[in-house]
């Protein structure tokens, strides 16, 4: 095994070093970090920012009284729950950029539609800048951290150009497993992704508008329907998730308790583990990324990982990977760090 697939491969921390603190709270910002090398702040990458704009200024819409529905606040709060747990916490996180279970690749590909859906990029993109957060993760390579400041943590790090993000630099060093799948790879030609996106667009906004055509209304009630389903449903859900989503980036790397004392500073978050289903839980996932369970205490309820384990019962999964051994077993004593730099998720089976 080469050097580089061997530390991509080497998930688990030693069981020397896998030493917790049970409960210890570091302190809140423990330095300042600079910016990741080569980023320069009037270097905007418009290929992100143009869209997380455009669907920031559509979701305010949804304050026009013309466009409310109740069912389109309903069909929202649905569609984000499921989207974000699906598509991203369960698709792009827990399955592909960490390996934590196995599942049929028709399922595999089910989750990653709705991970689309949710317009965070394409699988390989997504996978490669995670793994790279964790090998790395509140040092200067690090994507997203937020020691450089929390809006560079939350939303900078998308909208500003970051030369070390580089496609074709990250994906042969963090995401040739997942460019082994042809979906994977059309995803990143041929303008899949958007067409899917747009797909999506019709599809909330047909349903709603063919419905109340289906009640006996009016051509301009179906379109004003339509139109509310379109935007609860699809903008207001998915600036709704990506906020989600950039805050366990952001405010569960400054705020909230450690159980393990790792070599970041990665949090549990009460609101964001509860809000995120599970994904605010992340010190436990620093110290144990494999583990397709985030929640380690009673209290951490991680919905993640109830559906994964509802998956494995109906039997569309299986090798699921519960926390390690060594870091449980760890819990019981203390001193040392758990060294999380360096492994970065897992690649292969
Ligand atoms: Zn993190
Ligand atoms: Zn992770």
């Amino acid at each position: 095994m080469d050097p580089l697939t061997a530390e991509m491969t080497n998930n688990r921390p030693a069981a020397a070093k896998a030493v917790p603190l049970p409960g210890t709270a570091e302190p809140g910002l423990s330095g300042r970090l600079p910016l990741p090398a080569g980023v320069n702040l009037n270097r905007i990458e418009w290929g992100a920012a143009l869209p997380i704009l455009f669907y920031h200024l559509v979701a305010l819409l949804a304050f026009i009284p013309w466009y409310f529905s109740w069912t389109g606040v309903i069909v929202a709060v649905i569609a984000a729950r499921l989207s974000g747990l699906l598509g991203i916490n369960i698709g792009y996180h827990r399955l592909l950029t960490h390996r934590g279970f196995r599942c049929p690749k028709w399922f595999e590909h089910v989750l990653v539609v709705i991970a689309i859906c949710c317009v965070e990029d394409t699988p390989a993109r997504w996978v490669a800048v995670h793994r790279r957060h964790h090998q790395h993760a509140d040092e200067q390579p690090d994507p997203h951290s937020p020691l450089v400041n929390f809006l560079w943590g939350h939303i900078g790090w998308l909208i500003i150009k970051n030369p070390e993000l580089n496609r074709l630099g990250i994906y042969e060093r963090y995401a040739k497993d997942i460019l082994r799948d042809p979906f994977y790879v059309a995803l990143e030609r041929n303008w899949l992704q958007l067409k899917i996106i747009l797909i999506q667009w019709l599809v909330f906004f047909g349903l709603g508008f063919l419905a109340e055509l289906a009640m006996g209304g009016t051509a301009m009630q179906a379109l004003q329907f339509g139109l509310s389903i379109l935007i609860w449903g699809v903008f207001v859900r998915t600036v709704f998730v990506w906020h989600q989503t950039w805050a366990v980036n952001s405010i569960t790397h400054l705020w909230g308790y450690r159980n393990y004392q790792t070599d970041e500073d990665s949090r549990n978050n009460m609101v964001i583990g509860l809000l995120a289903h599970g994904e605010g839980w992340h010190n436990n996932h620093h110290a144990d990324p494999r583990s397709a369970r985030h929640g380690h205490k009673w209290w951490e309820f991680d919905t993640t990982w109830l559906t994964i384990r509802l998956f494995e019962k109906l039997g569309l999964a299986t090798d699921v990977v519960g926390p390690s051994p060594y870091v449980m077993k760890a819990a019981a004593t203390a001193g040392q760090t758990i060294t999380t730099h360096g492994p970065d998720g897992t690649p292969t089976h």
